[in-house]
Order: C-alpha cells, then sequence, then structure tokens
C-alpha cells in the first residue's frame, strides 16, 4: 500500500520492457514542465514551460550539456490530459539504456518513480474517469480478442457507468418519496406513491438483470470459453488440441496415458476465446502420477463450461468410454468422433442416444476440424445473445455488486407488496445504491483501489 500523493510529479517508462522503435518516458504533476525545462533543449531554444497543450517539439535530452537522445517531447496541460495534470511525454529511441537515462535525469530533477497504475488512479482520484472506466484501461490492454477488446472499449467510454446511473436515478427517485412518508409510518404510503415506487423498482429490477444476464457472455469473452478434452487413452485428445491450435504444442504418441498433466492454450475461435485443456484419461489408474492426473483432469472437467468426449472410430466403445459417458452426464457436451480416416467400428447410434451435438473428424488430417469450431461457435451463440455491442458487465466485481444491489431490490419489492414498514424498504434502496456506487468508485477504499491498480503495469 502507498499513499495517494498528488502533488508529487510522477514518472515512468510507458512502453514494455525490451528494444522498440521509439519509448516513452511520461511525466505527470504540477513541476512536470518545470522539469521537462531542465533536460530538454528545442531546436529554436523553447521551453516547454512555453509550449502550447497538445503539441509535439523535436529536441535533445541533456545531462550536464551531455547529450542523452534525441526525442520529441509532447506536452498535455491539465485539466485536458489523461491525469488531468500537465503530462509530459518523451518520445525516444525504444533501447532500454536511452530510456532508463531518461527516466533516471527526471528522478534527478524532481520527479518520483510512478508506482503500478498511478497515471491511470490519478485520472480517477482527479475525477477523470470512475473507477468501471479505471478498470477498462487495464482490460483493454489485456483483451485476447476483439469482441473483449470492445467490451472494454465501452466500458472505457462510459457505457456501463451511464446504465449504473440511470438506476442509480431510479433508486433515488423511490427514495425521495419513501423520505417524503417516513415520518408517518403507521399512516402507510398513499395509494398513488406506493404504485409509483412499485412500478419504478419493477424498472430496477428489469434493468439489473438485464445488466446481469449480459454478465455470462461477458465472462465467456473477457476470461474464454472453458472447454475440457477428454476420451479414454489414445482417442486422440493430444492430436486434437493440437490440430486446433494448428501447432505442435501437447506431446502426441501412440503409448497410452502420456498426458500426464492437463495442458492448456488460449486460442481464437471466431472471435471467442476459447480456453481449452487436454486432460489425462480417466481410467484406472496405476500409480500414483496417474492417480493425481485424473484427480486434476476430473476437477477440470468439473469446472468446464463445456465437454469435448472423444471416441476412436475404429475401436468398438468400451467400458472406459460409457464410464466417461457416465461422468460427464451432468454437462453440456459435444461428441466428437475421431479417426474417420479408419475403418468405422464405432456404435454411432450409441453415442447419439447420448449427446445431442456429434462431430466426425480426423485431428490427425484435420478432415471436419471447422465443423467442431462451428459446433462450438453455436455452442456459445445458441439461445444466449452473445453480441458485444449488448454486452455491458464482465469484470467479476462489477458482476457481484450488481448480484448484491438486485437482491437488496427484490427484497424491497416484497417488503412493498407485504406492507411491511417503509424504513426497511428505505434502507434497502439506501444500501443497493452504495453497492452501485461501489462498481463507479464513489465510496472506494484505499484496500480496494491498491488491490485494482496493482494489476496495473508501471508507466500507465
Ligand atoms: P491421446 O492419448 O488421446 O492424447 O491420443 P494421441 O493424440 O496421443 O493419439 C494417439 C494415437 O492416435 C497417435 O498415434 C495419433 O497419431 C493417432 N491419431 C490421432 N488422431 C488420428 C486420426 O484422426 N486418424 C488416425 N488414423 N490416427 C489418429
Amino acid at each position: 500500500m502507498w499513499e495517494d500523493n498528488l502533488e508529487d510529479t510522477i514518472a515512468a517508462i510507458s512502453t514494455p520492457a525490451g528494444e522498440g522503435g521509439i519509448g516513452i518516458v511520461r511525466l505527470s504533476g504540477q513541476e512536470a514542465l518545470a522539469i521537462a525545462n531542465r533536460i530538454f533543449v528545442g531546436l529554436d531554444k523553447k521551453k516547454p514551460t512555453d509550449f502550447k497543450s497538445y503539441s509535439m517539439h523535436y529536441g535533445k535530452i541533456l545531462d550536464n550539456h551531455k547529450i542523452i537522445d534525441e526525442v520529441i517531447l509532447t506536452v498535455m496541460r491539465g485539466p485536458k490530459s489523461y491525469t488531468r495534470q500537465d503530462v509530459v511525454e518523451i518520445n525516444c529511441h525504444g533501447g532500454q539504456l536511452s530510456l532508463g537515462k531518461i527516466l533516471e535525469l527526471t528522478l534527478k530533477h524532481g520527479c518520483r518513480l510512478a508506482h503500478p497504475g498511478e497515471f491511470t488512479k490519478r485520472a480517477f482520484l482527479n475525477g477523470r474517469i470512475d473507477l468501471s472506466q479505471a478498470e477498462a484501461v487495464i482490460d483493454i490492454i489485456r483483451a485476447k480478442t476483439d469482441s473483449a477488446l470492445k467490451i472494454s472499449l465501452g466500458q472505457l467510454s462510459g457505457s456501463l457507468s451511464r446504465e449504473i446511473n440511470k438506476i442509480r436515478q431510479g433508486l433515488l427517485d423511490a427514495l425521495v418519496i419513501l423520505e417524503a412518508n417516513i415520518d408517518f409510518p403507521e399512516e402507510g404510503l398513499p395509494k398513488q406513491d406506493l404504485t409509483e415506487i412499485s412500478l419504478g423498482l419493477t424498472e430496477i429490477d428489469t434493468q439489473l438483470s438485464a445488466l446481469l444476464s449480459s454478465a455470462t457472455g461477458g465472462k465467456i469473452l473477457r476470461e474464454g470459453l472453458h472447454v475440457v478434452i477428454c476420451g479414454k487413452p489414445n482417442v486422440g485428445k493430444s492430436s486434437l488440441l493440437n490440430a486446433l491450435l494448428k501447432k505442435e504444442r501437447s506431446i502426441v504418441t501412440p503409448v497410452a496415458g502420456t498426458t500426464r498433466d492437463t495442458i492448456e492454450e488460449l486460442i481464437d475461435i471466431k472471435g471467442i476465446p476459447v480456453r481449452i485443456v487436454d486432460t489425462a484419461g480417466i481410467l484406472k489408474p496405476r500409480n500414483l502420477i496417474e492417480k493425481k492426473a485424473v484427480k486434476l483432469a476430473r476437477r477440470q472437467i468439473s469446472l468446464a463450461d463445456l465437454v469435448i468426449i472423444l471416441f476412436d472410430a475404429s475401436n468398438k466403445l468400451n467400458h472406459q468410454d460409457r464410464k466417461l459417458i457416465k461422468e460427464i452426464k451432468s454437462k453440456n457436451a459435444i461428441a466428437v468422433i475421431n479417426k474417420i480416416d479408419l475403418k468405422s467400428r464405432i456404435e454411432k447410434d450409441q453415442i447419439s442416444k447420448k449427446f445431442s451435438k456429434i462431430v466426425m473428424l480426423s485431428a490427425r488430417s484435420g478432415k471436419n476440424l471447422s465443423f467442431l469450431e462451428d459446433a462450438l461457435y453455436d455452442f456459445v451463440y445458441q439461445g444466449k445473445i452473445l453480441n458485444p455491442e449488448l454486452i455491458l458487465v464482465s469484470n467479476l466485481r462489477h458482476i457481484q455488486a450488481l448480484r448484491d444491489a438486485r437482491e437488496l431490490v427484490e427484497q424491497a419489492r416484497v417488503i412493498l407488496a407485504d406492507k411491511l414498514s417503509i424504513e426497511f424498504i428505505t434502507q434497502n434502496l439506501k444500501d443497493a445504491c452504495v453497492y452501485l456506487d461501489k462498481i463507479l468508485g464513489k465510496n472506494f477504499s484505499v484496500d480496494l483501489l491498491d488491490r485494482i491498480f496493482m494489476d496495473f503495469c508501471i508507466g500507465k
């Protein structure tokens, strides 16, 4: 934990470590321009303090008359800047040495090294963005697919905040009516007020539920669809994973039981991030390692959003296949019959009795692999609208706060219907407001901020 001293002028390297075409050292704070004056010499000898906001200037960074690098310096004066403070960005050559020396120089002249995410934290503390928007910044950096990026960009532009503020306003409207009646609790609410609050709360409940129902899709787009491949030894699990990855990653071998551990990869199937896990076959463990592997496979299956159960077309179903079918009975599953290049012996009708979706393919040749990709895609979109334009919530912290708020609103509706205490309803709605405020960061704790910004990189 650290103090949020907004008076300090902070500096950090904002570009990733390693060599690059250019690198950026960023400064923010009341002394940013004055410190830049001391280290930057432009062509026309003008000083950064004289530069207009949002202008770029060619020049050199000097340390005691010694040239450190040729740079382009950008000035963004507060409050129209990322942090709402004066910001200076020095674009230099992208080597770690040059970047390191310029950073060191800014520290020598009065900057403090920024903490992870401190620039974004200042943007939040100075009221430029709310907390959900600050969280969107890290999600944008981490987005793995176009869809996940779209959700985070929407959140940054305030799509979620606007929705939350609308719901919050509905709660406040109801509270105004309740407060006006609170002095005469024994008389109960007048009929007109009762109707108005009741309609208002129904509307709020619907809005909260709509946000929450988009959250499942949001979670998938953000964290990936958790898919587990299972099947008895040698059916071709590793081959299938490799075929999907289109690169060799897990060991493919004709000896049974070589995938001792689980292997996990993230792939992009038509814009859906799919976290795909190859498990050890759930067979009779012969030793301690196999026992552990089987335990791990079972756990993976229990966590999966979807299971791909693999069968070998060239063999009849045996007790291991049947045992597995039983194991995954309660899971969403796609049955895949592999090795269709070999002579078929499998009882396909028995499989189709158990699974609504069957794909026949060859992992080795890649034949019909696109059918499996289509099936995965259909699974995600089936019944659910997974349109990134409609998904506003994907962050677990927000989902939890929305659930808590909805529960309180639902309780308030019950109390209202039972014509119980006005005070109880008032308290519930006030508490629901507090949960919504948590998403926006209106009532944040130092701990919460630390937890959120800890995940950021230095320089963001
Ligand atoms: P796992 O134990 O289930 O992970 O199975 P592997 O992926 O290691 O595959 C076992 C054996 O089956 C290897 O020899 C693979 O080359 C072979 N195999 C996998 N897919 C196919 C396929 O589509 N056709 C044929 N003929 N052999 C396959």
